[in-house]
Formats: C-alpha cells, sequence, structure tokens
C-alpha cells in the first residue's frame, strides 16, 4: 500500500538535496531533544531533501534529523516505505504520536548504531500527526513496520535511541560491540 499523506517529492530530492554524514552513537546529538519548527522556509525544506537523499544513501527505511551531520538540527523524520513498484518518501515536520495501540515484538536496526539489532515491543499500530512539506496540518494512520519505524524516528527526536530502556547490562554488551566493531 502506498502512502501519500506526508509524501515528499522525490524530484525535488533529485533536484536540490545533498547526502550528508551521518551521525553515531555515542555521539551527543543524539541524545539532545530537538525543538519544534515554527514555520516553513527554505533552509527547512532543504534539510528534509538532505535527509532523503541521506536515507537512500544509506538504506535506511527511516531517518530523524539529528542522525545527521547539519549546521542545527530541525524536528523532522523521513521515511523511504518503498516497494519495487514505486517510489514512496515520507518526511514529517513536528511529529507527534497522537494516539497508539497492539504492542508485539519487533527486532530493529538503526543507522547510528551499524550492526545492532535489538528486539522491543512497541505498539504496531499508531496515530501520528504533524506537517508536510507544505506545511498542511495532516493525522495518518499507520499499522505494522511503520508504525514501528515512526516511534523510533520519534525517540530520536526526543533525544532517546533504542538501546535506553535495556538494561545497564544489555547496554554495556551493546556499547563493547559496538567499539569492537568499529575497530
Ligand atoms: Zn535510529
Amino acid at each position: 500500500m502506498q502512502i501519500t499523506t506526508f509524501e515528499f517529492p522525490i524530484e525535488l530530492v533529485n533536484t536540490i538535496s545533498k547526502v550528508l554524514p551521518l551521525v553515531y552513537y555515542p555521539n551527543s546529538q543524539l541524545m539532545t531533544p530537538i525543538a519544534e519548527i515554527d514555520s516553513l522556509n527554505d533552509s527547512v525544506i532543504q534539510h528534509a531533501a538532505d535527509m532523503v537523499a541521506t536515507m537512500i544513501a544509506n538504506n535506511g527505511v527511516g531517518l530523524a534529523s539529528n542522525q545527521t551531520v547539519c549546521d542545527k538540527p530541525m524536528r523532522i523524520a523521513t521515511f523511504n516505505f518503498s516497494s519495487p513498484e514505486r517510489t514512496n518518501i515520507l518526511a514529517i515536520f513536528n511529529p507527534t504520536i497522537i494516539s497508539s495501540s497492539n504492542p508485539q515484538k519487533f527486532s530493529e536496526g538503526c543507522l547510528s548504531f551499524p550492526d545492532i539489532f535489538q528486539e522491543l515491543t512497541r505498539d504496531h499500530r499508531v496515530i501520528v500527526k504533524g506537517f508536510d512539506y507544505k506545511w498542511q496540518e495532516c493525522e495518518l494512520e499507520l499499522r505494522g513496520i511503520p508504525a514501528v519505524c515512526i516511534q523510533h524516528e520519534i525517540d530520536h527526536l526526543n533525544g532517546k535511541t533504542f538501546i535506553d530502556d535495556l538494561s545497564f547490562l544489555k547496554k554495556a554488551m551493546l556499547k563493547k560491540k559496538l567499539k569492537n566493531n568499529a575497530k
């Protein structure tokens, strides 16, 4: 199913975007909550387009602004729900979850934690609210993996990563693995 609400035009990405370097854990930018955007302007659109290009270049399904090296992270999350048949790119500005239900376990990855996968319980049905790239306020219901992705990216924008709720021991083991992977 193609999602049209919050769709971001790929033509814009192809025309103006540049791929940004990624920020990796434990960079402090990942632990810092990102303020809401007041209004739309050229630099907001440019950053969203750069985020989409960066997400696609890294084969990501979702990306939060503070996962990229940029002047100032903005409260934007982008998603790539494309299928082999159709390009389906979303950008949500100031995203917020307004309701969620149906908790299930799912194994998640994250571009800021290369080669780390972590099973988490999250709601598999959410309604998200935010603004699209024309600054229209929209609401969207998501189920399954897209619902998990949106919660993962909103957590990033709130300065939270997918290892934050793990036990001290599990976190310590993951940090060791990350260090070894980086070598
Ligand atoms: Zn992530």
